[in-house]
């Protein structure tokens, strides 16, 4: 195995030994297969290639200082896949299946798995696809669940400093009534237009406003968006919203901190009066916004200090990783041990 360095990991692929994968044919669920190639072989006509039946999770594995592998919150995780495939009709997996190959995945490729103090983790990326073969409109009969891993670094290459973020109007990431709510590849392939627009105009990402009326904020890219203003956290409510594990967890947090916590919708003239702003999910836990700006009418929303993340931001962020690294107790009991 290569010599890996683990402080300059970026977010992105990165090939390990195995994979795991189960199949779903005649109604049920078959025998989990241990793989070492990166391919799948599926029929042309498969309806994850054609009629968007995918749906995926993002999760990650820690390791602490006591050499223990942990996972966070894996049942949310299951459940949310679960929605995800209720959502666009594919068979759901179960929970117990879930978890089981989640920690195969993770157990067999151990040695990935990023020494404690680095900021890096194993990232576990579950996902299920429509394999069966339609060539009209309609759900498949077969389905493929796999969950492959790979180490990662910080999701956004400035770490944990503020960066900036683009409100737009022109493109929706979700409908009121879509798939906003679910975790599927649909909701992407909307939303890269104005992501790639949005880096190469220099700004770290998106933020969508909810479509129906674009007034509220929805999220901040593929993230969660919060806002911090004195002893308050509010982040956005809106059904097109995909619910972040993360951010649910910092509200938990918050609140155990003592904060009040807000659950509305936020409408974008009131960045205005908030002290820091984040994006939160499980790749980057939280990016400080220093900067938002308004494509459209060229108004600049900072937060704070621009070039240094926010002392509520941080606090937040500590204690999260504190809990997901096993730093500190685990008061919810949200994390479990790969054995
Ligand atoms: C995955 C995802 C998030 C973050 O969710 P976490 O459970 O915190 O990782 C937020 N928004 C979108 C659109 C996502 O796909």
């Amino acid at each position: 195995m290569q010599n890996i360095d683990w402080s300059k990991l970026p977010f992105g692929y990165f090939q390990t030994d195995y994979n795991v994968r189960c199949y779903y044919r005649n109604g049920k669920w078959g025998e989990i297969e241990v793989s070492s190639s990166p391919h799948i072989n599926i029929h042309m006509a498969a309806t994850c290639l054609h009629y968007g039946q995918e749906a995926f999770e993002g999760m990650k594995a820690y390791l602490g200082k006591d050499g223990k592998i942990r996972i966070f919150r894996w049942e949310e995780n299951a459940k949310r896949m679960q929605r995800s495939a209720d959502g666009i009709l594919m068979a759901r997996v179960p929970e117990e299946l879930f978890h089981t190959m989640v920690s195969k995945a993770v157990k067999l490729n151990e040695h990935f798995v990023p020494p404690h103090g680095h900021g890096a983790a194993l990232y576990i990326r579950p996902l299920l696809i429509g394999t069966g073969i339609q060539v009209g409109v309609n759900p498949a009969k077969e389905y493929l669940f796999m969950v492959f891993v790979g180490p990662v670094g910080p999701y956004f290459k400035e770490g944990f400093n503020p960066v900036k973020m683009q409100i737009v109007r022109d493109v929706d990431r979700a409908a009121p009534l879509g798939t906003g709510h679910i975790k599927v590849g649909g909701n992407y392939a909307g939303s890269l237009f104005a992501s790639e627009r949005a880096k190469a105009e220099g700004y770290a990402s998106v933020i969508f406003l909810e479509a129906k009326e674009k007034k509220f904020i929805d999220e901040a890219g593929p993230a969660n968006f919060f806002a911090i203003k004195g002893k308050t956290y509010v982040t956005p409510k809106s059904p097109s919203i995909l619910p972040s594990i993360t951010n649910m967890s910092l509200m938990q947090i918050a609140a155990d901190m003592g904060m009040t916590v807000e659950r509305r919708p936020l409408a974008v003239e009131e960045l205005e009066g908030f002290e820091e702003a984040g994006a939160c999910g499980t790749a980057a836990i939280i990016s400080p916004i220093g900067t938002i700006v308004d494509r459209d009418s060229g108004k600049t929303y900072t937060f704070g200090d621009p070039s240094a993340a926010g002392p509520v931001s941080t606090r937040l962020f500590k204690k999260l990783q504190a809990i997901q690294y096993g730093d500190e107790p685990d008061p919810h009991g949200w994390v479990s041990f790969v054995e």
